[in-house]
């Protein structure tokens, strides 16, 4: 049976939109408010402004129907329940900045005012815990010139992961909910009554921190799986065999142990730094977090260190960088680890040809001089070095293509390759 509810989401980016486009499907009735008119707009054709699969179907199916987006808060006004997805990215000292969950908190009060209904905000963003109840809840009660019995507060993490985000949505290993109030709580569990998984209660700040540890241990199998890696490279052994002996064991488990060239994204180096820097403000000392994000730091670099091992210097070299957004199956380069290697390609005066099936757009707003490729054979063309940065399905079949190097000088970052003269950074 269809249980339908009306959901304003603020912030159409990846979580909100995928969030909003998925609670149409599941025959909820959406409204998507963005600041940014060219995302609403877009919204409203039907047409994703981000590339993520299955998404363009959700919205052709359901824009118009059960789906609409609106630069306005006036859907805020009938709403049962607003979801914040706006983004929480960090400041220079690596906290997470708050300023567009405050603005829109107060916007969310402003249009409250005058909805008759009990309404719960929820917050969705990765935010630090404290922040609903300190920040969002005071902000929204402010602004609506209304009381907790009128107006509900929940924060409700999001784990989808961007590339099977829609996938993720529908089928999440659990669904969070966490709130200082039963009835908000439950109102909140109402929302996803079509959606087969446990759902867990707690606290409001507790539910802030179950995304910022969840992210912090992902983040931390990886970097110790690449510090693994490393060593293992000295010695001559493949890491892929050893994590396959060791992600068996379950206490262990065999996902996010593929050591490479690092984890990037608009989540792991925020979420860990924001973690880093919330536990230096209680006086702590987190050395097993600020080691997570060296290891990262660093682990790129490994990648043109092993280049130049075999091609002696940089300086007037083609190389070819297959690979830039942060993962395959999406078009976001946030924090790729791309990006310093092509800085440190430039800084070293090779010429940097590059190419991916989706992020090139966006990467031509950070580096606008590269040669660009309309695919992987062009890049590689009399390319004196390769690397392979995303594993893109599509690079697995790469081999034929490499013969057009003037060497196959091939560096994996990632363990996708099946020909024959790859190398891999800790492989
Ligand atoms: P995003 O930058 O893609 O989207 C944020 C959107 O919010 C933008 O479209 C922006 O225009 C809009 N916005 C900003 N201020 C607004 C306001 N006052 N009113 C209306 N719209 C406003 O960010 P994202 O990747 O969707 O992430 C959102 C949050 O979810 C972050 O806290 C992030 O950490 C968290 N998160 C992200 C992912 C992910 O994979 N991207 C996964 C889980 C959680």
């Amino acid at each position: 049976m269809v249980h339908s509810m009306k959901i304003s989401i603020v912030g159409g980016g990846y979580v909100g939109l995928v969030t909003g486009s998925c609670f149409a499907k599941l025959g909820h009735d959406v409204t998507i408010i963005d600041v940014d008119p060219v995302k609403v707009q877009s919204i409203n054709n039907g047409q994703p402004p981000i590339y993520e699969n299955g998404l363009e179907d959700l919205l052709k199916q359901n824009t118009g129907l059960r789906l609409r987006a609106s630069t306005g808060y006036d859907s805020v006004a009938k709403a049962e329940i607003v979801f914040i997805c706006v983004g929480t990215p960090p400041q220079p000292d690596g906290s997470a900045n708050l300023s567009y969950i405050e603005s829109a908190s107060t916007s969310i009060g402003t249009g409250l005012k005058i909805n008759p209904h009990y309404c719960v905000v929820v917050v969705k963003s990765t935010v630090p815990p404290g922040t609903t109840e300190k920040c969002v809840q005071p902000a929204v009660l402010r602004a609506a010139q209304k009381t907790e019995r009128e107006i509900g507060f929940a924060m409700n993490p999001e784990f989808l992961r961007e590339g099977r985000a829609v996938e993720d949505f529908l089928h999440p290993d659990r669904i969070v909910i966490g709130s200082n109030d039963p009835r908000a709580g439950k109102h909140v569990a109402d929302v996803y009554r079509n959606i087969q998984a446990p759902v867990i209660c707690t606290g409001l700040i507790a539910a802030e921190m179950i995304k910022y540890t969840s992210n912090a241990f992902l983040a931390a199998k990886i970097s110790f799986s690449n510090e693994i890696g490393n060593i293992c490279k000295h010695l001559g052994i493949d890491v892929y065999e050893v994590m396959k002996g060791v992600g068996l064991d379950q206490r262990i488990g065999p996902q996010f142990l593929n050591a490479g060239a690092g984890f990037g994204g608009s989540c792991f180096p925020k979420d860990v730094s924001a973690l880093i820097s919330l536990a230096e403000k209680i006086g702590d000392d987190p050395i097993l977090l600020k080691s997570v994000i060296a290891i990262n730091e660093r682990q790129p670099y490994r990648m043109i260190t092993l280049l130049l091992d075999k091609i002696g210097t940089l300086s007037g070299k083609r190389i070819a960088v297959l690979g830039l957004a942060f993962k395959d199956n999406t078009d976001d380069i946030r924090d790729s680890r791309s990006i310093p290697v092509i800085q440190e390609l430039l800084d070293q005066s090779a010429h940097v040809a590059v190419y991916d099936p989706m992020a090139m757009p966006n990467m031509r707003r950070i580096f606008p001089a590269l040669e660009y490729c309309a695919c992987a054979a062009d890049a590689l063309r009399e390319a004196d070095g390769c690397l392979v940065m995303t594993e893109w399905p599509e690079f697995t079949r790469l081999d034929h293509e490499f013969d057009g190097m003037k060497k196959r000088i091939i560096i994996e970052g990632r363990r996708i390759l099946s020909c024959k003269d790859r190398d891999g950074i800790c492989w």
